[in-house]
């Protein structure tokens, strides 16, 4: 447990910025990313001389999503749960709902809800449970080689865990996305209104840091009354409600595989990959 995942940096004044630190892996999320992930966004919430929170990440590509590779056999073991859910290691379902619940779902919808603005400062590719990252910004900055992909279908999983596609990109462009499992790319997502900003590559950083401080020279309490207004008026559209149905939906996808062919995901798209990468 040596090795961080996450690096917290504080590159001005009332700005805290963390980086997800794991590129050679394209900022895979495995268990203990995600638990130092949000031990970053704690920090920086409780921090009150702190009053925005940039997310960005090392290397060329944002996210590829769950580190697929990760043996979940004890994967839970030696975290503190932030939900009240646990049974991580029950049987049946119950396990893998159970963490689900808790390190995807849970920790996506606490991190949307911080009470402080956050902007995701994204370049190169955001794979599925990316986009589980990126989404729960308030504010979203791309570089002008961002892509965004849910390749769950694909996957024989009726799309990521925090399933906010429709409020992100609208009905129709959602189900394009899940259908056919192709990339959004950054000038699309800023016409569809994913995205605030579409900026060049080597301006993402300096471009992000400056919306930032131009946020930051607000009062922190209305900042977070207008976060918590806009997030209720988005909640009162029945967000909350569908995001349940749809986790619900996901974990009947897994136990479906499960029961089928005896592993979380259909097994054939190992087949498919690279066919459906090839296109991105
Ligand atoms: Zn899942």
């Amino acid at each position: 447990m040596s090795e961080s995942r996450i690096r917290y940096e504080e590159p001005a004044p009332a700005i805290a910025r963390i980086v997800l630190g794991r590129p050679e892996t394209r900022n895979a999320q495995d268990t203990r990313l995600l638990y130092e992930l949000n031990d970053a966004f704690d920090r920086a919430a409780r921090d009150d001389n702190v009053k925005v929170i940039i997310l960005a990440a090392d290397g060329p590509d944002f996210s590829s999503g769950h580190d697929l590779r990760e043996d979940l056999d004890g994967a839970m073991d030696g975290y503190t749960p932030v939900g009240t859910w646990c049974g991580f290691t029950c049987d049946g379902a119950q396990a893998q709902m159970a963490r689900e619940k808790e390190i995807y779902l849970g920790f996506s919808e606490r991190w949307r809800n911080i009470p402080k603005p956050t902007i995701a400062e994204v370049q190169g590719k955001v794979i599925a449970g990316g986009l589980m990252l990126v989404w729960p910004c308030d504010i979203i900055v791309a570089a002008d080689d961002a892509l965004f992909v849910d390749n769950t279908v694909a996957m024989g999983i009726a799309g990521a865990e925090f399933f906010n596609h429709p409020w992100e990109v609208g009905v129709r462009k959602a189900k394009e996305m899940l259908f056919t499992s192709g990339a959004v790319e950054a000038a699309a997502a800023l016409r569809l209104g994913m995205v605030n900003h579409v900026v060049p590559c080597g301006e993402l950083a300096s471009f992000t840091l400056d919306l930032a401080r131009c946020i930051a020279e607000q009062p922190l309490f209305a900042l977070r009354l207008a976060k918590e207004a806009v997030n209720a008026a988005q909640d009162a559209q029945g967000r909350v409600n569908a995001m349940q149905t749809s986790f619900a939906l996901h974990q009947l996808c897994h136990t479906h595989n499960q029961l089928v062919g005896g592993a979380m995901m259909d097994l054939s798209f190992l087949g498919r990959q690279k066919q459906i990468a090839a296109r991105w």
